[in-house]
């Protein structure tokens, strides 16, 4: 059984009812080449993706990142992504796979090759990195100034806040100015003052008995992974609530997490070079509930 599966997709328009929708897409080999140099995914940038996690041959959380493609889809004027045929595709490389182990699933929709007629579209399902020490120990944070406020989705819609673009040179930046610090990630703050998200991850925060997290204003994304985590926690009595966090509040919870779909949840140990609160017991949970197939 292979260990990667890559598809390319001629993404149907999102009413279509194709009754063979296998017929949509086809295997390629990862290694050759597959995409033409006039992409605007690879010259620009200009397209969206999501990552899915895929444990012990579960797909997590698929219709969450699918209705986040879409709504990603809608912000950048991207065509409206056929949900069914992302399925399908989902389910065929999940089928492909080893069914034991962790592996990341990532879809892309750019807005393909420049004037060329259509959108294009590809999955590529990997093993993903062991991410065991993240889990169990911990991760040291810095945070990082992101350069506008939390009002910037509603004021320049132009910027794409709140859509999942291909444009992440700036998340990998922040990656490695963590790194420069010392630290294994960041926690990016608005310039008025707020707490936002990581490059790659959602912040949650308790306090007491409340769970807290950056609500998603439009300047940073609805996290699957947390929403998913909230919906669990809330169901077994715990105070959820998605609110603005003012930056000095981190400073203050009782412990404090980043959570994303192939790492799942990492405790915060160390928020700029001071040691803060790891509860190692609660992220246990956390990861034993994320590892579960959930839908
Ligand atoms: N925020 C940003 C900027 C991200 O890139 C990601 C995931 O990659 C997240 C939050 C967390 O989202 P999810 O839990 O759906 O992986």
């Amino acid at each position: 059984m292979p260990d990667t599966v890559t598809l390319l997709i001629d993404p149907l328009p999102a009413d279509a009812d194709a009754a063979d929708l296998a017929s949509t897409f086809r295997e390629v080999d990862a290694t050759a080449p597959a995409l033409r140099v006039g992409e605007l995914s690879t010259q620009r940038g200009d397209g969206i993706f999501e990552t899915i996690g895929v444990v012990d041959g579960h797909a997590q959380e698929v219709r969450p990142h699918l209705e986040r493609l879409r709504n990603s889809a809608a912000i950048c004027e991207l065509p409206e992504p056929n949900l069914r045929q992302w399925e399908a595709a989902i389910a065929h490389a999940v089928e492909r796979i080893p069914g034991v182990g962790e592996f990341a699933l990532k879809l892309v929709l750019s807005r393909g090759v420049e004037h060329g007629p259509a959108p294009t579209a590809w999955l590529h399902v990997s093993a993903a990195r062991d991410q065991s020490a993240a889990r169990e120990r911990g991760i040291r944070v810095v945070t990082l100034d992101r350069g506008y406020d939390r009002t910037a989705a509603e004021r320049a819609p132009w910027l794409l806040l709140g859509a999942k673009t291909l444009s992440y040179a700036v998340n990998m930046a922040a990656l490695r100015e963590a790194a420069r610090r010392g630290a294994d990630d960041a926690i990016f703050l608005s310039s008025d003052g707020y707490v936002m998200e990581g490059p790659t991850s959602s912040v949650i925060l308790r306090f007491g008995d409340e769970y807290a997290t950056p609500a998603a204003s439009g300047a940073i994304l609805h996290g699957t992974t947390q929403v998913s985590l909230f919906d669990h926690l809330a169901a077994q009595g715990a105070r959820v609530v998605e609110r603005d966090v003012a930056v000095d509040e981190l400073e203050r919870a009782d412990a404090a997490w980043l959570v994303s779909s192939v790492r799942l949840a990492a405790g915060i140990t160390e928020l700029d070079g001071r040691a803060i609160p790891f509860d190692a017991d609660a992220t246990r949970a956390f990861n034993a509930y994320l590892l579960g197939p959930r839908d």
